[in-house]
């Protein structure tokens, strides 16, 4: 099973992502996680990325690509996985493509999260407050927002020429939200493809 997570900073890609891999026991990978560990490990790639994170630009797609490319060969990742923030450009999606096969035939399944974008920057700021995230100040919140609109909702659009997208209402409480994720995977018969 393969499965994409989108939505915008703040729609709760990261908690919906670690209970749908456990619900289908793959690893959820969180291009955002490893960024954030390696930053704080201060590692090459830490280094390089941290000034793209501090200021919620994005990586560039040089760093991006190969560590996710990475992360998908390790053995965990070899009966399926669900991505968290990537791919997040076109450049990316291509590049995705070469990884898991040309067409994105191997993808089940790409989760759309619909939510509205005072909630979202309000929940980001609450995260702000209780994690205290470098990147959740309002400022660079919306950046954040608005570099997703530019750069990646276009590819919602070119996931649903695929016919893969599965469209989901973020709203509401988080075990709410799971299932409404898992039966619109169901009822596009994402879950039935492994
Ligand atoms: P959010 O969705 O709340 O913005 P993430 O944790 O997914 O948070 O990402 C945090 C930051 O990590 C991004 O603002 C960006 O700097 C970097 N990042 C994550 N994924 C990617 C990606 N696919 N391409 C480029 N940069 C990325």
């Amino acid at each position: 099973m393969r499965i994409i997570i989108m939505g915008p900073p703040g729609a709760g890609k990261g908690t919906q992502a670690k209970h749908l891999a456990q619900h289908f026991g793959i690893p959820a990978i969180s291009t955002g996680d490893i960024f954030r560990a390696n930053v704080s490990l201060a590692t090459p790639l830490g280094l390089d990325a941290k000034r793209y994170l501090d200021a919620g630009e994005y990586v560039p797609d040089e760093i991006t690509n190969g560590m996710v490319r990475d992360r998908i060969g390790e053995p965990d990742a070899a009966g399926g996985f669900l991505l968290d923030g990537y791919p997040r450009t076109l450049a990316q999606v291509e590049e995705l493509d070469g990884m898991i096969g040309p067409g994105g035939h191997e993808l089940d399944a790409v989760i759309s999260l619909v939510v509205d974008e005072r909630e979202v920057v309000e929940r980001l700021l609450q995260r702000a407050r209780i994690e205290g995230r470098a990147d959740d100040t309002e400022d660079i919140i919306r950046r954040r927002q608005e570099i997703y609109l530019e750069q990646t909702a276009p590819l919602i659009d070119a996931y649903r020429n695929r016919g893969l997208i599965v469209e989901v209402d973020g709203f509401g409480e988080v075990d709410e939200v799971t299932k409404r994720i898992l039966s619109a995977c169901e009822l596009s018969g994402a879950e039935m493809i492994r």
